[in-house]
């Protein structure tokens, strides 16, 4: 048995939330009445969002013909046409909670986001769920101009707001954030527990990048930063669109120059160095929480690892057949309801 080399470097290889292969038509979507003559196609597919969530059944997009929906969709105030996918044209649309609700019970549907539903979705309806769910936030947060304050307007099928006073243009945002694997000599894994996650929870370090500053530099800032802890030239690995609310997430691995480390005390409140195989126990017994599901960093951690990440102990049995009262609670007891 053989691990894959962790401080090898190169690609992640697929990620989820990648490689959905949607036509977006870049060009096609700047032609006048581009997103009428989609909203009039008979085959058009609503993505419809209320909270960041949409219709889904049987792990698939439960979207309706947008000409059932016509029209108030034709009106809806963030109607975006999102491309093509297998021949069909895709729109996207934020609506009322209580629209969404109905419209989905009456499709025997219940409601899910992209975070729950990202890896199970094919790769074309999750490429179009990420993309609904990063422009309709975006729509939903740029009503006026940044320049001078007044409203905008929506041209190019929705992806273009244009001040109705200067004719200033607004794109959508995307924030680029990277997000780094450090080991050191030994291989062993530097991890940080965010007081956010209730110091329970270890994970990659990240952050954004700030303006004048390369990536690489972003990484090593981060980590001196967060952990205190000097790195060697970060190496790319992958990206994978976050939009929660617009990231970008940039994938690093990197060695660390020096094992001494110092959380922040701020944002990190524990720094730990990880073998594999502590990692692997003390997650399996509930003491701590690790990233995984549709993230890049399960998909990083999982790559050092060498094999699928452990999982933590399942949570404690509603079922009153369960396991009863022998329960085994790990002395962290919290941690397993959150490891997810
Ligand atoms: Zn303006």
């Amino acid at each position: 048995m053989t691990f894959a080399s962790s401080s090898a470097p190169g690609s992640l290889g697929p990620l989820f939330l990648t490689g959905g292969a949607v036509d977006r038509g870049g060009e096609d979507r700047r032609s006048q009445g581009w997103l009428d003559s989609a909203l009039a196609a008979p085959s058009t597919r609503a993505l419809l969002l209320a909270g960041g969530k949409t219709p889904v059944a049987g792990a698939a997009l439960a979207a309706p013909l947008a000409s059932e929906l016509l029209p108030e969709l034709g009106s809806a105030d963030t109607l975006v046409w999102l491309g093509r996918l297998d021949g069909v044209d895709w729109v996207c649309a934020s609506v009322a909670e209580e629209t969404l609700a109905s419209l989905a019970a009456a499709r025997g549907a219940a409601l899910a986001g992209l975070r729950e539903v990202g890896a199970e979705l094919p790769l074309g309806e999750a490429a179009l769920l990420t993309q609904a769910t990063a422009v309709v936030h975006w729509r939903r947060v740029t009503r006026f101009c940044a320049r001078c304050g007044a409203p905008t307007e929506a041209v190019d099928a929705g992806w273009v707001l244009r001040c109705t006073a200067e004719g200033t243009e607004h794109f959508p945002r995307t924030d680029p954030a990277v997000i780094v694997l450090v080991t050191d000599d030994a291989d062993r894994v530097l991890l940080g527990a965010n007081a956010a996650w209730g110091g329970e929870r270890y994970s990659l370090f990240a952050g954004f990048v700030e303006p004048g500053e390369s990536l690489e530099e972003a990484v090593v800032r981060e980590v001196e930063e967060e952990a205190g802890v000097r790195l060697d030239t970060p190496v790319y690995a992958g990206s994978q669109p976050w939009p929660f609310p617009a990231s970008l997430m940039l994938g690093f691995t990197a060695r660390a120059l020096g094992t001494d480390s110092t959380p922040d005390g701020e944002e990190i409140v524990s720094t730990r160095w990880f073998t594999r195989a502590e990692l692997e126990a003390e997650v399996s017994s509930g003491l701590i929480g690790i990233p995984g599901g549709i993230s890049i960093a399960g998909a990083l951690l999982g790559r050092w690892f060498g094999r699928e990440l452990p999982q933590p102990p399942e949570a404690p049995s509603i079922d009153p057949n369960g396991a009863g009262g022998e329960q085994a609670v790990p002395a962290a007891g919290e941690s397993a309801g959150e490891a997810k």
